[in-house]
């Protein structure tokens, strides 16, 4: 049976009947399906949390919209860290409370450390640091081309700003007994929740996806952390090893049962191979349902707590995504509620930090720069690092999508075949010995134009100019976003900026222009094609004169492009017409305006 099972049926005494199927001498009898609904005893369809949520989402709209909202930016997430994932050096700590409920008589201590132990378990098996990871490296040949995960994500009992009310003093480990029910708790938002239940009927269960708004995941009491237990909290083999939880956080952080839906239908991880079912209690290795070899040793199948061991690699990776792009209001909690001694380092697979202090450490360029700059081509250069195998560097049109890559062993690179009076965003990043860094922050240049060595192409107007103001915005993505100043006319490029970094929504980014006479057009460029506002941040442009007046001004709500057009005249600017992205003749002109300039 396993983490997630529901009881259906004539089930008179559902707490006598769960109780006994943690028993091994009654499993096997439980996990027979008995065809007669009639019969007075254990009627048992073996089924799962999960599957019960996944049916919820489709009968409650208002649950799949939001649900569909978490996948959305799970999927955003995940399509701009396409291969950026380094080696963790620094995990994420998430902040956990425990809520033990329908306690009698507890024994506070007995129960925090219990709940210590659990999370104990918990780091372990995220981090792969297990001791039973050891059979996994005995399986390569069966699992050719896949390793297990590593996740750069740790767990630890909040400590100290505790909400009030809960009889929970600073310092002491945010653990409950009796003073919640059901499983979600509002005051607690912000925070992993797990409820500790008596006769929950199930071993577990979890939304697919977390909020992080005071939801949580679901545990029954004879399935929770390790030891002896406390009283009737208390754990039971088969599942005394605390693998339960480790299973339901990762339906937390969006992951499906391995099998998915059977042969042909995919978990959503790309490295586990397809599996036809379920599998119970302890099967032998090489076990096959769909033609590959079974990973029913993953804690994310229904096996016995001793025979689950690994996440694969490409399961951590989606837990990861989806705690970056869905959980960031738990990660800022953690700063909060976290204590200092308790948390972080540690226990973490970081690779090679303190094996040799003396050891220069290998990373991307701490700098890039670019010279040499002409008409078709530029010379990137970026400072050099320790036992660098060797970098790349990608560039590209900016406002475009396509990245050209390539790799170097030298510190420069030089790139030809680029077009004129056109800006190009560059980035490099090093690879390691134990794998590839994070690109440095991308940076911009603009070859010059054909037959203007002077290159820039920023109007000068000498005295009977006016000052003009960009007040710009960034949503979340910020390397979406950048802008171009054009003449109405003839579109030539008179100022740009941008692409920005990532992560800092609301970071406002301010221009002032000198400008001739003349009519002008702002375009603001999104690459992805999703505006600034409002799913990631809430963006906006402004254009403001010389006194702060907002002259125009958009609500960052656009597709690929944005464009606000204005009229400098004597010191005055006026707004003329602002068009979104359906203009696309608009971009056409410009573009062509940008080639013949
Ligand atoms: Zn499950």
């Amino acid at each position: 049976m396993k983490r997630c099972i529901q009881y259906f049926g004539i089930l008179i005494t559902l707490g006598l009947l769960f109780t006994s199927c943690q028993k091994d001498e009654n499993f096997d009898s439980a996990e027979v399906e008995i065809q007669d609904d009639s019969t007075q005893h254990s009627i048992v369809h073996r089924n799962c949390g999960l599957d019960h949520y996944k049916s919820l989402l489709e009968t409650d709209p208002e649950l799949r919209e939001k649900h569909e909202e978490k996948i959305r930016k799970f999927e955003k997430y995940e399509a701009h860290h396409i291969e950026d994932r380094a080696a963790c050096s620094n995990p994420v700590t998430l902040p956990i409370a425990v809520h033990f409920q329908g306690v009698s008589s507890p024994n506070v201590s007995c129960l925090r450390s219990l709940a210590q132990s659990q999370i104990d378990v918990l780091n372990q098996d995220y981090a792969g640091t297990n001791s039973d990871i050891s059979q996994w490296n005995n399986l390569s040949s069966h699992f050719p081309g896949i390793s297990n995960g590593e996740a750069c994500i740790q767990f630890a009992l909040a400590t100290k700003n505790h909400p009030t009310g809960f009889g929970i003093s600073d310092g002491d480990p945010a653990v409950t007994i009796n003073k919640t029910n059901g499983d979600t708790n509002s005051s607690w938002s912000g925070y992993i929740n797990i409820f500790v239940q008596a006769n929950t009927g199930v071993l577990g269960y979890s939304p697919l996806g977390g909020a992080g708004n005071g939801d949580g995941v679901v545990i029954d009491a004879n399935a929770f952390g390790l030891g002896s237990g406390c009283g009737s909290i208390a754990p039971q083999s088969p599942y005394n090893l605390g693998r339960t939880l480790t299973h339901e956080l990762g339906h937390y952080l969006l992951l499906d049962h391995i099998w998915g839906n059977g042969c042909n239908s995919d978990d959503g991880v790309t490295d586990t191979p397809d599996q036809g079912s379920e599998y119970y209690d302890c099967p032998n290795i090489g076990v096959s349902s769909c033609g590959s070899k079974d990973m029913f040793m993953n804690y994310m199948d229904y096996v016995n707590d001793n025979c689950m061991y690994m996440f694969s690699a490409g399961q951590v990776t989606r837990m990861e995504n989806y705690v970056n792009s869905n959980l960031q209001n738990v990660i800022s909690k953690a700063a909060t509620v976290l204590g200092g001694t308790s948390t972080g380092g540690g226990t973490t697979g970081g690779g090679s930090t303190d094996d040799d202090s003396n050891d220069p450490v290998c990373a991307s360029p701490s700098s890039t720069s670019v010279g040499n700059i002409k008409t078709t081509s530029a010379t990137v250069s970026w400072t050099t690092s320790p036992n660098a195998v060797n970098y790349r560097i990608r560039y590209k049109k900016q406002g475009t999508n396509s990245w050209t890559v390539r790799n170097s062993t030298n510190t420069t690179y030089n790139i030809g075949g680029l077009q004129a009076a056109t800006t190009y965003v560059y980035q490099v990043r090093t690879r390691c010995p134990e794998g590839w860094k994070p690109y440095t922050t991308a940076k911009t240049f603009t070859t010059k134009s054909a037959g203007n060595t002077n290159g820039g192409g920023t109007t000068g107007g000498g005295s009977s100019t006016t000052t003009v103001k960009l007040k710009l915005v960034l949503d979340y993505y910020g390397s979406e976003t950048s802008w171009e100043l054009v003449k109405a006319a003839n579109y030539q490029t008179v100022s740009t900026g941008g692409p920005y970094s990532d992560g800092a929504p609301g970071q406002v980014i301010n221009k002032t222009w000198n400008l001739a006479d003349n009519n002008y057009i702002l375009f603001v460029d999104d690459s992805y094609g999703d505006g600034i506002c409002c799913d990631y941040g809430s963006g906006s442009i402004k254009i403001l004169d010389g006194d702060n007046n907002v002259v125009a001004s958009s609500d960052g709500n656009f597709g690929t492009y944005d464009y606000l057009e204005f009229e400098v005249n004597d010191g005055t600017v006026t707004f003329k017409n602002e068009e979104k992205d359906e203009k696309s003749a608009f971009i056409q002109k410009k573009e062509e305006g940008r080639v013949s300039n």
